[in-house]
């Protein structure tokens, strides 16, 4: 887009006034923002169009990537970036007497996620926007997000997320895409002609699936996807009560609670289904209007399976291709996995989901007969071959349950994990028997990120010294950062990096006092941990090093550093162990941050209510990124890498794609520390670690773990006794206490580190300069090349040996 500042200022007050019929100077900051929204959507219209008209070219592949949760953060920034517009629009505003800054901020986070795989969801369709793939997103238009957290005497409490309440200025309302979706009743299967049955379905109850469509911009080259968000709504003719109606509404009423462990059944299963269907539906519905036949139909669909929400995909597509197309099996089974693809995001037993028969079939009759067709034929085909107890162990149905995941296999041409380590642990523990069954079908395809939203609409300072130094290659090719270790030894660089950082952590300690009214200091070390509240993310181990740190600091050791640890996370309200650790984290930081006795060498900022837009302001302050999952559970992690991208130094252990961070920096630019995937493993199977011996025999552990229940710490009685319980009454599932001393040790390495600020700034180098290949341009790359056989428009080449 080209536009002068001066046109764009005077088309911004036009817009003003045509939108709200006032003049700038008394227009409402959410009125401004509105206005600039209107204006990148009236720009952006004509390519979100032609882009559509593309891809109904018959001869054109496009993926549908259908996600339970988008986390897509505010859009504004991003789209005037991506349309060339940021510093015009900056600059006009400026001219106007107004600043950006402050009109994005107004827009709200959308509540269509919880954490990170609705992140990852997010940063897809913005990647295949930007390479220029025809990739289209599937979600739901969830009325309320997860909840506004906010602490009360340091507990979490839960606000509704009302995100919806202005309207949402990017959707459009597509009523005449709305599709019917059908719920219980039974089915008949009439004989029609010879062999062959037709369904038909009876005493259904039928929601209406209505699609509000938002623009996905790519990045300066004209490319639009969608991202379709499909409400549920009563159908206008029915006859229903209330109680019906609300039913539902209930669908698409509120986004589900926990993003890694599974626990509410009927309507999360109506979520699902509804999402599914209404989705292929309407895939099918528009492939019919610009494609003869549907034999074709996997030349040209890719539906993708993010995590196994979406699961059910897989017989819905048989439903449609049998009961609508009238498909014999065979063609009907060969076209649904050469369609579907699959991606797993989890190890965790509880989290494969898996359903009750009953409840299944009383939801889903027909689907659930064809589930039973499709387990059937599976066990034909291979109990001859691999025997009955390995087919029982894998089959979709067994154990008196629908066995989504091992559905999602068994009905896509590929699966893949999340990072080399969740790849490689897949194959070997949780799809083991299926690996053996079909090797070919798995692959590894590391998570990624968008340096768009990362780096250069977040962290201003840092994009202008990149610019400065190596030229705007980066912006395009993050690859391009790597020219930035020819200045590793360049002190007048290093030097400006350090400033950069120092007037992000400027920008995020006034957010600190703003919010918590604590004066932290930019010069101690912004020690970060953000993420969801679990304990295998071991938010508890960083909590267990401040306690000991602040003994030490009490004792009157010197320990040559102050430090600010920065947390965000929300735990799920259903959560309990994972709340009491907030409110330990809260406690502690209310008696450290209180006690003058320590003289500000250490303070903990728990800021509330952490999204996307929070991660923005902290992610340019971090000094250190704690990622110190136990090793072995967390499947890749991405904030890993954006706060990598920002120049922190990573305090990892070698878990998901932190071991692929340490293999692109050099180990001398990372610091890692604890017991290994495989150790845990072994403790796990040798059943030979003793947490109560360990803690007994260590006058370290000792004096720490007994801060938490001596009343040392004020405020935490049932609190720090649980957690106490947790660890050495119930042995420490996730070894906090056997990394506790290496992880310690691994802080103390920090520490030493950062007192030298050119030493501290070469790793902050490496850590930008190498993560380009983190972008999630390569992911969807990777994902178009060897799952969907889709090809960029606008390729990102990796110019070198990534
Ligand atoms: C990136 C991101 C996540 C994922 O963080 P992990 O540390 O990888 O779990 C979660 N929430 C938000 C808001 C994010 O931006």
């Amino acid at each position: 887009m080209q536009i002068t500042p001066d046109k764009f200022a005077q088309a911004f007050e036009d817009e003003v006034m045509r939108s709200f019929a006032t003049s700038l100077r008394s227009a409402t900051p959410d009125q401004q923002f509105v206005a600039l929204a209107n204006m990148v959507k009236r720009y952006n219209a004509k390519d979100w169009a032609a882009t559509k008209q593309a891809y109904d070219q018959p001869t054109r592949k496009q993926v549908y990537y259908f996600s339970i949760e988008f986390l897509p953060g505010r859009f504004l920034g991003d789209y005037l970036l991506n349309l060339g517009l940021l510093d015009t629009a900056r600059e006009a505003l400026t001219q106007l007497g107004l600043n950006l800054e402050d009109v994005l901020a107004v827009e709200v986070d959308p509540g269509l996620g919880n954490g990170g795989l609705g992140r990852l969801a997010s940063a897809f369709m913005d990647a295949m926007a930007a390479v220029g793939m025809a990739g289209n997103g599937n979600g739901l238009r969830y009325r309320y997000g997860l909840f506004q957290q906010d602490f009360v005497n340091g507990y979490q409490v839960e606000l509704p997320d009302d995100w919806l309440r202005n309207g949402y200025v990017w959707e459009t309302r597509k009523e005449n895409r709305a599709v019917s979706v059908k719920f219980g009743g039974w089915v008949e299967l009439q004989p029609v002609r010879q062999g062959y049955l037709q369904a038909r379905y009876h005493d259904t109850e039928d929601v209406l699936a209505v699609p509000y469509d938002v623009p996905m911009i790519g990045y300066r080259n004209g490319v639009v996807n969608t991202l379709r968000l499909w409400q549920a709504e009563v159908p206008t003719t029915s006859m229903m009560t209330g109680t019906q109606r609300e039913e539902i509404t209930d669908i698409t009423r509120g986004l589900y609670p926990d993003d890694s462990t599974e626990e509410g059944r009927r309507l999360r299963l109506r979520q699902e289904y509804f999402l599914v269907s209404a989705g292929i539906q309407s895939i099918v519905r528009n492939y019919r209007r610009t494609h003869v036949d549907l034999f074709d139909f996997a030349k040209h669909v890719a539906i993708h399976i993010n995590d196994t929400h979406p699961a059910v995909a897989v017989a819905e597509l048989m439903r449609i291709l049998l009961d609508d197309a009238h498909m014999s099996w065979q063609q009907a089974w060969s076209i649904t996995v050469q369609t579907l693809s699959y991606t797993n995001h989890t190890l965790l037993q509880e989290a494969l989901e898996k359903w009750s028969i009953p409840l299944f079939a009383s939801l889903l009759p027909r689907i659930y007969q064809i589930i039973q067709e499709i387990d059937r034929r599976f066990r034909e085909k291979y109990v001859p071959l691999r025997g009955e107890a390995f087919v029982n162990r894998i089959a979709p149905l067994g154990d008196g349950q629908v066995r989504m995941a091992y559905l999602a296999v068994l009905g896509s041409h590929a699966i893949n994990g999340v990072a080399k380590l969740h790849t490689t642990l897949l194959e070997s523990s949780v799809l083991r028997d299926w690996y053996q069954l079909f090797p070919e079908r798995f692959s590894n395809q590391t998570n990624g990120i968008t340096p768009r939203r990362w780096i250069q609409t977040a962290d201003q300072p840092l994009s202008d010294l990149l610019d400065q130094t190596i030229g705007d290659a980066w912006r395009t090719n993050p690859l391009a950062l790597r020219s930035l270790h020819q200045y590793q030894d360049d002190d007048a660089f290093l030097t400006a990096l350090n400033q950069t950082k120092h007037a992000n952590k400027q920008h995020l300690a006034a957010m600190i006092q703003h919010s918590l009214g604590l004066v932290v200091d930019p010069n101690a070390i912004f020690d970060v941990q953000i993420k969801r509240l679990h304990a295998y993310k071991r938010q508890l181990l960083n909590v267990l090093g401040l306690i000991d740190r602040y003994q030490r600091l009490k004792a009157g050791e010197d320990l040559g550093v102050k430090r600010v640890h920065i947390f965000g996370a929300k735990a799920a309200p259903g959560y309990y162990y994972a709340k009491e650790i907030i409110k330990l984290i809260n406690a502690l930081a209310d008696q450290i941050n209180h006690d003058p006795s320590i003289n500000q060498q250490l303070q903990i900022a728990f800021l509330p209510n952490y999204g996307v837009s929070m991660a923005e302001q902290i992610i340019p302050a971090a000094d250190v990124s704690e990622q110190i999952s136990l090793a072995g559970m967390e499947a890749s992690g991405t904030s890993n890498m954006k706060l990598m991208a920002a120049g922190a130094v990573t305090l990892a252990t070698l878990d998901g794609a932190n071991i692929e961070i340490r293999d692109a920096v050099g180990p001398d630019a990372i610091v890692t520390f604890g017991l290994t995937a495989d150790e845990v493993a072994a403790h796990q199977r040798q059943q030979d670690y003793d947490a109560r011996a360990l803690a007994a025999s260590d006058p370290v552990l000792t004096r720490v773990l007994s801060a938490l229940v001596d009343g040392s710490i004020p405020g935490i009685e049932s609190v720090g006794r649980d957690i106490y319980d947790s660890l050495i009454r119930y042995n420490d599932d996730y070894f906090v206490l056997a990394d506790f001393h290496a992880y310690q040790a691994a802080q103390k390495r920090i520490d030493l580190l950062y007192q030298e600020p050119l030493n501290w700034a070469r790793m902050a180098l490496a850590s930008i300069a190498e993560s380009g290949r983190f972008s999630a341009d390569f992911t969807v790359q990777g994902y178009g090349n060897q799952i969907w056989s889709v090809a960029p428009t606008h390729p990102l080449v990796k110019d070198d040996d990534v």
